[in-house]
């Protein structure tokens, strides 16, 4: 089989016609190293917040589709003896997933694994924290998009603020665990007045706070460009309180990350809309379905489920891969006209 017959073009993409290195670190077309990898364990959730599932109607994975951990195991080794030094576990939400520390162990025991994390609604953490460090999770992202009750409520469909707080608590008990940082979706009328209590979270708590750009990957299709607040913004509201100082990041910057000026605390800023940082994009997913992705936005997908369970070797697989990250997009084109959604929402993908 040829490359192109292995792999749709990306529509938007201009084809790259040099050769798909076929040894040495995983390289996209642009030259850009890539080392971060985001897999999904699940498409399903307990929440539903609005700016990522609908309240009712979306078609599940069959569970037959959903790789299961042996698989994500093989394939996770393939990327890790390719170059992928970093592994993000999310979702849907990952905690939903039964037994989700036999994976953990799974992947903590490779070395060259620099970071083993999870993305998490937290609803479940203040039962599963324990387990989940003891298999060797070492960092940990917990959503919560306001510090309000109400608010809350309203964002996810679900009444669980209180479980989400008490999930962040328990994470403070195991130093393992380190850092912890709560992510909140930025949008506009609804995070401004939230600001500040998260600031001063990000102050009282070991926790680092970040906000995140509203994104065009909602179930719904209800993004609008002027519902993003941005980065910037919210900075603005914080330094009307408080003074903020950048601090450095040797490791590629998604987030631009601050401290405030008496040392207590750091916020950061994921502003993928107003400041895109495709340029060092260093990152790939994997869907739950075993279907690999070189950008949130992509409108393609590669296989790898197929040739999984097709009885592939590794180094049809590696091949497969290379192929498909030589082609990653060169950027996301949510602030170009014709901008076309991605061909799922996050969820679905996994953020
Ligand atoms: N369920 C887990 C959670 O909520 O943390 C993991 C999966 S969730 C899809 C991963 C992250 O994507 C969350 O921080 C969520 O807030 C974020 N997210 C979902 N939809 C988004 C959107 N349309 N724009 C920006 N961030 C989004
Ligand atoms: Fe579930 Fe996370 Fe999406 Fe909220 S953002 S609906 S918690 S997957």
């Amino acid at each position: 089989m040829t490359i192109d017959e292995l792999i749709p073009l990306a529509p938007r993409e201009p084809a790259i016609t040099a050769d798909v290195p076929t040894t040495g670190p995983l390289t996209d077309g642009f030259g850009r190293l890539i080392k971060n990898l985001r897999i999904s364990v699940t498409d399903r959730c307990n929440f539903r917040c609005t700016y990522c599932m609908p309240e009712e109607g979306l078609v599940w994975l069959n569970r037959d589709d959903i790789l299961s951990y042996e698989e994500i195991e093989r394939l996770t080794r393939i990327f890790v003896a390719i170059g992928v030094e970093e592994i993000r576990l999310t979702g849907g939400e990952p905690l939903v997933r039964r037994d989700l520390p036999v994976l953990i162990e799974k992947l903590s025991v490779m070395e060259s694994l620099t970071s083993l994390s999870l993305t998490t609604n937290g609803f479940s953490l203040k039962q599963m924290c324990g387990d989940l460090v003891a298999a060797g999770l070492q960092r940990i992202n917990v959503s919560m998009d306001t510090p309000v009750r109400e608010k809350f409520k309203h964002i996810t469909r679900r009444d669980a603020l209180p479980q989400v707080l008490e999930g962040l608590e328990e994470c403070e008990k195991y130093p393992q665990l380190s850092p912890i940082k709560v992510n909140a979706v930025a949008i506009r009328d609804f995070s401004e007045e939230d600001v500040l209590a998260f600031a001063e979270l990000a102050r009282r708590k070991p926790y680092i706070v970040r906000w995140i750009e509203f994104m065009p990957l909602d179930a719904d299709g209800q993004w609008e460009r002027k519902d993003v607040l941005t980065g910037a913004e919210i900075r603005a509201i914080i330094e009307t309180k408080y003074e903020l100082v950048p601090t450095s990041d040797d490791r590629i910057a998604t987030a631009q990350r601050f401290r405030f000026a008496d040392g207590k605390g750091e916020v950061g800023f994921i502003n993928p809309v107003s400041e895109p940082f495709c340029e060092t994009c260093d990152r790939i997913r994997l869907t739950a379905d075993g279907q690999f992705r070189t950008c949130l936005f992509s409108t393609w997908e590669t296989d790898l489920r197929a040739p999984l369970r097709s009885g592939a070797n590794d180094a049809e697989i590696e091949r497969i891969i290379r192929a498909a990250v030589w082609r990653k997009e060169m950027k996301h084109h949510v602030n170009d006209p014709g901008f076309q959604p991605a061909s799922r929402s996050m969820s679905q993908i996994g953020g």
